[in-house]
Order: C-alpha cells, then structure tokens, then sequence
C-alpha cells in the first residue's frame, strides 16, 4: 500500500472504531435508560447528536493538529540528519541572541569534511549517506537543548553553543575542538580517519546577529580551509581587513568598468613552423587613480565574488571590437582572436544568446573569434559545455582549454568537447628544459592533441631554448614574452602591418 494511503488509514481508523461503538452501543444505551419513555427518547437522542458531533470534532481538531505539526517540523528540519535548515538557524539564533544580554557569550562554529569527496568514495555511497545520518544524530544526542544544530551543506553544519562557564568564555577553543570530536565520531566510528576544518565566531564580539556570526564564522573557516586540512579557526580582525580590502577593491573596479576605464593588451601568438603572427589573445588591463597598474590575477577573482565577471567582459569585448576597427585590424591581418571567460560566465544558463550578441559585431570580419575556458569550466557539466560549444562554433565561435594540463581534465571528456585548441599551462612551459617530467606532459599533451585533431599552443615561452624544445615536442604555435609581450594596440597593429615572422625581443 503507498505510503500516503497508510497514513490516511491510521488517521481515519480511530473515527471508525469510534463510529461502530457508538452505533451498537449509544442506542442500546439509550433505550435501558428511558425504558418506554419516548419524549425523553427524542431528547436524549437529540443530546446523543451533539455529543457526537463534539467528540468527532475534537478527535477530528487533534489528530489534524498532530499531523500538521509534524508536516511543519518536518520541513524545518533536514531529512538526512534531522538538523534545522540553515533559515530557521538563523531565525532561532537571532530569537536566542535577543533573549541573551551581552555578558552571556555565545560560539557558532561551521564544521566542514576535509575531502568529502575522497571520504565518500573510500566508504561508497550508501555507508557514506548512513554515515551523514549517523552525524546527525549523534549530534542531537550529544548537545543540550539551549544548543541550535544546523546542516548548511552536504558536510557541513553549523553549531551554536552558549558559553556556559567563565572557563568556557576565556578559552572557547577546546568547546570548539570537543564539538568538532563529536562531529567526526561517527565516521571514526565507520572505520574511516576523517578530518573536519573548522571556523568560529563569538558573540558578541563578532557580530550581533545571527547573519554577521554566521559570515564571520565561515570568513575563518576559508581561513581554517587555506591553512590546510584539521584546522580550527576563530574568526579575526585582520580576516576582516582582508575581507573590507576585497569589498573595496570591488568596489573601484565596479567604478572602473562603469566609467569605462579598463583596457586591453594583445599579446601576438606565432605558429612555430615559421614564427608567422597566427592570432592574439585579449588580455584586459586596469590602472588604479595611483598610476599603478593593478593585475589581473588580482582583480578577476574579486570580480567573480563580487558578480561583475559580466559586466567586465562585456567592456572588454567591446573594447576589442573598438580597438580593432580603430587600428584597421578588419583587413584580414589578424587571423584569430582569444578572449578569456572565467568559468561563472560560461556556466550562466543564457551564455550561448549573450556570447553571440557581444560578438555580432563581429560577425562578418575575417577574424575568428575564439573563447578561453579553463578545463574546470569546461568539466564542471560536461553535457551543457558540449551543447554551448557545438551550438556557438556553428556561429563560427572557436573554443580553447586554457592553463591546459592543470585540472582534472578526463581524457575521455576531452574527446567529446568540440573544442579547437589546447593551450598548455605556462608551468610546464617555464620548467620544460629542467624537469623531465614538464616535458612528458608536453608531450602527451600534443600527441593526445594530435588524435583528437587540436591545435596546441605552448603558453608562457621566454627563451630560445624553450621556442626549440615546444617545436621539437610539435606544438603548433607558442605565446610568450620571448616573441613579444602582450602590447596596445597600435604596437600591435604595426606589429602586424610590419609583416614577417615575429622576431625575438632581444632583436628589435
Ligand atoms: P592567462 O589567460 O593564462 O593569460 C596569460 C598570462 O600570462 C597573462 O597575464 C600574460 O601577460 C602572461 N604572460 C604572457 N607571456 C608570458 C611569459 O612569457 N611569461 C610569463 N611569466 N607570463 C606571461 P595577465 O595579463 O596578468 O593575466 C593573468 C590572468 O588573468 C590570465 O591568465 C587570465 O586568466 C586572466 N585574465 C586576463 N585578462 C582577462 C580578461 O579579459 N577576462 C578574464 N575573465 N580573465 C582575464
Ligand atoms: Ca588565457
Ligand atoms: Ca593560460
């Protein structure tokens, strides 16, 4: 029988017993206390009436209430561990904070699995699921009631614990350090040695609420996380200061590209056969009000947390677009060019339409426009990223894995993604005449290009020496500072409008 009708069965089986009872039972009753009497019959009857109507009301009123409030507790809590969702967390943390005066502290602590991933294919999926259950109650079982238990992620809770004693609120480490114990129990328990990182914020020093507590605790568990794995962090003032200098970083970038202020730098690529110019790639440049040139290594990962990545490229496609119109870079002179996506933007469920509108202008130029992607972007689902590639080369949008041989790649995915081009990681590049190891992934890296048909381009080159060994080892073209840095674009223009090959910096 399913579930929903068994339930229905148990709730109406009580209201038939009941009903039978009455029936036999209610007039047989009756007619012993009246004897003949059949005015007092009808009155009693009529009596009979409301009676059952009340108690049927009343059963009616409890078991609905019982269920109901189990449907409502139900849905507060998680179903794997029983634990709060991380909303009403928060809704009961700030209903104890407002209950608790400043001398009372409080510790909320986020615990997260060190290598969840690697902990769940060691124990399999069912022992590693029983495992989270297993958490959750021993959990429950082991924290007082006046304690709020959380699950914010797959393997990863959150705990508040009032700091009872004057020991306790000197030195709240080892409350955090037993919490965390306890946590990993029952994986101990599994048989499997698992470790937990850990970030905690005290009230009231770290904030007032239960929204500031939980950010600054997991601010120290990003701490606790850098540090390496089985590390306990409390939440701390210069991580606070690192926190404001990205917030104000975003924020002069988000003036920056509204004021149109940043720029971009071409570095030219050459095909190795006969260091001819082959394309470029885009690199996107910003100058602070100081003079000072600030990186992009620096500025793209704050664009990604803070969502401007769109924003940003579309001020640097436009940019492309405009610098290449303006340096008569539309003849025919410039073959390709590549312009870097962080893996956010190419994961946006409107990328393909929005890629498309940002490139119609350049749709009839006879320059190809090519996407970096690193593998990760690529990877993170395989089936979509095949989808949006295929649908955007039909447009005549090329694709290139970049900072290629660093991530995960699955040579088997690599065989089903339509991309044209491979760009191998500058790392291999910088050690390739030292360490033989950079020079076998070099090398199967091309061969591996070779059968899938793929351009590979050796990223990073800054000596001759490098240039020989990229060749030898048949890469197709190379990037570097040895044939030019990345230029504005009238160098670049009249880079190109010399014609030749491109010559090494120390010759020109
Ligand atoms: P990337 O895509 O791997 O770009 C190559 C980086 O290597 C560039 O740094 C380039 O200036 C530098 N480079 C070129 N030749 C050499 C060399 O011979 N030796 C060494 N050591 N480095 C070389 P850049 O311009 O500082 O950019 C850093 C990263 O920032 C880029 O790495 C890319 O991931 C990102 N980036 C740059 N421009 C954009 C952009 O417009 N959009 C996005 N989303 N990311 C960008
Ligand atoms: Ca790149
Ligand atoms: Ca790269």
């Amino acid at each position: 029988m399913p579930k929903a009708a068994y339930a229905a069965v148990r709730i109406v089986a009580p209201y038939l017993v009941l009903g039978i009872l009455w029936i036999y039972v209610s007039d047989q009753a009756l007619l012993l206390a009246v004897g003949g009497d059949v005015d007092r019959l009808g009155r009693l009857q009529t009596f009979k009436g409301w009676l059952f109507i009340s108690i049927t009301t009343a059963m009616l009123f409890l078991l609905s209430y019982s269920h109901l409030r189990r449907i409502h507790r139900l849905q507060e809590l998680d179903t794997q561990t029983g634990l709060l969702h991380r909303r009403l967390f928060l809704d009961y943390l700030d209903d104890t904070l407002e209950r608790e005066s400043d001398a009372n502290q409080l510790l909320v602590l986020i615990l997260n699995i060190d290598d969840y991933g690697g902990v769940a294919t060691r124990l399999g999926k069912a022992a590693s699921e029983r495992v989270l259950e297993q958490i959750g109650d021993h959990l429950r079982a082991s924290f007082t009631a006046d304690c709020l238990l959380s699950r914010l992620g797959t393997d990863e809770v959150a705990i508040a614990v009032p700091l009872a004693t004057p020991r306790e609120r000197e030195k709240p480490l080892p409350v955090a350090l037993r919490a965390r114990g306890t946590f990993l129990q029952p994986l101990l328990d599994a048989g499997c040695r698992a470790t937990a990182c850990g970030g905690a914020a005290l009230f009231p020093r770290d904030g007032g609420d239960a929204n500031t507590l939980l950010a600054a605790a997991s601010s120290a568990l990003r701490a606790a996380h850098s540090r390496g794995p089985d590390h306990v962090n409390f939440y701390d003032d210069r991580l606070s200061r690192a926190d404001r200098q990205r917030q104000d970083l975003s924020q002069r970038l988000r003036e920056a590209i509204e004021d149109d202020a940043l720029y971009v730098h071409y570095q030219p690529q050459a095909r190795l056969s006969d260091n001819m110019p082959s394309g470029c790639e885009a690199l996107v440049r910003w100058t602070g009000t100081d003079g000072r040139a600030i990186s992009p290594a620096d500025f793209i990962p704050v664009a990604e947390q803070f969502d401007l990545t769109r924003a940003l490229s579309e001020r640097v496609i436009g940019r492309v677009i405009a610098d290449l119109a303006a340096a008569g870079l539309t003849d025919g002179s410039l073959p390709r060019i590549s312009i870097n996506l962080t893996p956010d933007e190419f994961a946006r469920g409107d990328f393909v339409e929005w890629l498309q509108a940002q490139l119609a202008p350049m749709a009839h130029w006879p320059i190809k426009p090519q996407i970096e992607i690193t593998e990760y972007a690529a990877l993170r689902d395989l089936e979509a990223s095949i989808r949006r590639i295929r649908e955007l080369g039909e447009c005549g949008i090329d694709f290139a894995l970049d900072d290629f041989g660093t991530g995960y790649s699955s040579l088997a995915s690599l065989r089903d993604l339509p991309v044209q081009e491979l760009k191998i990681d500058q790392s291999f590049i910088a050690t390739v005449n030292e360490d033989r190891r950079s020079l076998a992934i070099v090398k199967s890296i091309t061969r591996l290009a070779d059968t899938f048909g793929l351009r590979v381009v050796a990223e990073g080159v800054e000596t001759e020496a490098q240039l020989e060994r990229v060749r030898e080892c048949y890469c197709d073209e190379s990037q570097g500072f040895f044939l030019s840095p990345p230029l504005e674009i009238s160098d670049f223009a009249s880079l190109l409008r010399k014609g030749g090959p491109l010559r090494p910096q120390r010759d020109s």
